[in-house]
C-alpha cells in the first residue's frame, strides 16, 4: 500500500506546522510522495504567501517598484521557517532568480507558483526527500489546458525511479517551458495527478479540518463530519462552494479508482473523510450527505408568449449568452418563461450590450436581470431511496420565512438546488442542517 500525501497551506504555514507534517510522513513509510502548497495563514488576519506573491509581482512588474524591498516579507516567511527548523539551506540564489524573472515580467502565474516551488525545496530538504520541480513533470498544452496523457507518462516514469519525493502543487509548464498554474486551490489537483501517475493505493489530503463536514463550519457551529462520501457527491458540493477540496481534484483519481482520505494535520488521529466510488459507498448515515452554497448569482428572466412553440428560441438565447462568454449555471423553464441563472461577475461591463442583443434576437415580452441570488445545494446519495426530501427542504425554509426563488433537481436525484436571496444565505443553510441532521 503506497500513498500520496498533499498538505495545504495552513498545514505548512510555519515551522511548528512543518514539524507536524514531518511527523505524519515519517510515521508511515508508505507516504512516499508529498505535494505541498505554499505557506498559508498562520492566524486569521495573516496573508497567504500566494497572495503576497501576486501583490509583489504587480508591484515589481507593473508598478516598477524595487524587488528586494517588495519581496522582503516573502523572503522573511521562508527564511523564518528555515531557521526555526534549524536547516542549513540557503535560498538566496533562488530569490535572485525570482527577482530577475519578476523584473522581466514573465507572468503572474510564474510569480504565484514560486510559493509552492520554494516550499517544496524547503520541505524536501527537511524530510530528506528528493525535490521534483513540477515544471519537469506536470504539463499543459499550447492552449493552456492540462495535458493529462503527457503528464501521466513523464511523471510516472520520473516517480518510478524516485522512491521518495516532494512535488510542489499548483503549477506545471507549457510546451515552451512557460510556467502555468491551475486555478486557486489547485494543489489538491496536483495531488490527485501525482496519485494517479504513481499508481498509489490512497491519496491523503491533509488540511485543517477533520474531513469534509456536512456544512461549512464558518456558518454552522460544530457541524457533523462525513465519514464516507462518493466522488459524485463531493463534486457537487465542491462545485457549489464547499472549499475543502478543489472542484476538479477528483477527476484523475476517480479514473484510477484511488480513494481520497481528507485528514487533519492538527488532529492526525481523527479518521477524517473517505471519498470513494458510488459502488463502494455504504448507505449514508442521513438522507442528505452535505449542504453547500454560493452567493453572487443573477437571474436573466425572460418571458415570451408561446415560447415553447417558437422554434430555435432556446438555441438563439444560448448563442447570445455564449457570444458574451456567459455560462448558464441553471436554466429552469416554464411554458412561457425561462430563467437563466449566471454568475453575476460574468455580466460585469456588458449588461447593456447583452440586454440590447437579447432583446434584438429573442424579442421577449418581458426581460429583466435580477441580482442578489444565492444558490444552495442539498446533496446526498440517500435521497434517491427516500421520498419527501424536497418537501422537507421547503418546509425548513418556509418555517424560517425564507422565500424560494428557484428550484432545480438534478436528474440523478443526487442534489436539489434552490435559489434564495443572498441575505438569507447563512440562515437557510442552518435551517436545512437542523432539519436533516439535528432532527434525524
Ligand atoms: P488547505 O489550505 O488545506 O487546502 P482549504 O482552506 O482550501 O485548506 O480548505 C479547508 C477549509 O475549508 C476549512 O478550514 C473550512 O473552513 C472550509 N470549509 C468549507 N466548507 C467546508 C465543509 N463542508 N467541510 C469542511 N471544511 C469546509
Ligand atoms: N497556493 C495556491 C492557492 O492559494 C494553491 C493551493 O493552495 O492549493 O490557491
Ligand atoms: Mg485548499
Amino acid at each position: 500500500m503506497s500513498k500520496v500525501v498533499k498538505f495545504g497551506g495552513s498545514s505548512l504555514a510555519d515551522a511548528k506546522q512543518f514539524r507536524k507534517v514531518a511527523d505524519i510522513i515519517h510515521a508511515d513509510p508508505e507516504r512516499k510522495y508529498v505535494v505541498p502548497s505554499a505557506p498559508g495563514k498562520r492566524f486569521k488576519e495573516d496573508t497567504k504567501v500566494t497572495d503576497m506573491l501576486y501583490r509583489c509581482y504587480d508591484e515589481v512588474a507593473v508598478q516598477g517598484k524595487d524587488f528586494t524591498e517588495a519581496f522582503a516579507p516573502i523572503r522573511e516567511r521562508y527564511n523564518g521557517i528555515i531557521s526555526d527548523l534549524g536547516l542549513t539551506l540557503n535560498l538566496d540564489e533562488e530569490f535572485a532568480k525570482i527577482g530577475e524573472n519578476f523584473k522581466a515580467a514573465v507572468g503572474s502565474d510564474y510569480a504565484a507558483s514560486r510559493g509552492e516551488y520554494l516550499n517544496g525545496i524547503v520541505l524536501a530538504n527537511y524530510l530528506g526527500f528528493e525535490f521534483i520541480d513540477a515544471a519537469r513533470a506536470i504539463f499543459f498544452d499550447n492552449k493552456g489546458n492540462f495535458d493529462a496523457d503527457t503528464t501521466d507518462a513523464c511523471l510516472g516514469a520520473l516517480l518510478d525511479k524516485t522512491p521518495k519525493a516532494v512535488i510542489p502543487g499548483f503549477y506545471g509548464a507549457m510546451p515552451d517551458g512557460t510556467i502555468k498554474t491551475f486555478s486557486r486551490g489547485g494543489s489538491d489537483f496536483t495531488g490527485s495527478v501525482v496519485a494517479k501517475a504513481a499508481k498509489v493505493d490512497l491519496y491523503e489530503n491533509w488540511t485543517d479540518v477533520s474531513g469534509f463536514l456536512v456544512a461549512d463550519p464558518r456558518i454552522v457551529e460544530n457541524p457533523e463530519g462525513i465519514s464516507v462520501i462518493t466522488y459524485s457527491e463531493l463534486r457537487e458540493l465542491s462545485y457549489m462552494g464547499a472549499g475543502v477540496l478543489h472542484e476538479d481534484a477528483i477527476f484523475p483519481v476517480r479514473s484510477a479508482n484511488i480513494p481520497i482520505n481528507i485528514k487533519n494535520t492538527n488532529a492526525p488521529q481523527d479518521a477524517g473523510t473517505l471519498i470513494v466510488p458510488t459502488s463502494h459507498a455504504p448507505a449514508s448515515e442521513h438522507v442528505i450527505t452535505g449542504i453547500a452554497g454560493k452567493k453572487n448569482f443573477s437571474v436573466i428572466s425572460i418571458e415570451k408568449d408561446r415560447m415553447n412553440s417558437n422554434k430555435g428560441f432556446l438555441r438563439k438565447l444560448l448563442q447570445v449568452l455564449e457570444n458574451h462568454d456567459i455560462f448558464p449555471e441553471h436554466m429552469p423553464t416554464g411554458i412561457d418563461t425561462v430563467s437563466v441563472v449566471v454568475n453575476s461577475s460574468e455580466l460585469d461591463g456588458q449588461r447593456e450590450k447583452l440586454t440590447e442583443r437579447l432583446v434584438e434576437v429573442v424579442k421577449p415580452d418581458h426581460f429583466e436581470i435580477i441580482d442578489g441570488l444565492a444558490l444552495i445545494a442539498v446533496v446526498g446519495r440517500g435521497m434517491r431511496s427516500v421520498k419527501g426530501t424536497a418537501t422537507r427542504v421547503f418546509a425548513a425554509l418556509s418555517h424560517a420565512n425564507i422565500n424560494i426563488r428557484m428550484i432545480d433537481q438534478g436528474s440523478s436525484e443526487l442534489n436539489i438546488i434552490i435559489g434564495i436571496n443572498a441575505g438569507d444565505f447563512d440562515k437557510a443553510i442552518k435551517v436545512i442542517y437542523d432539519m436533516f441532521i439535528l432532527s434525524e
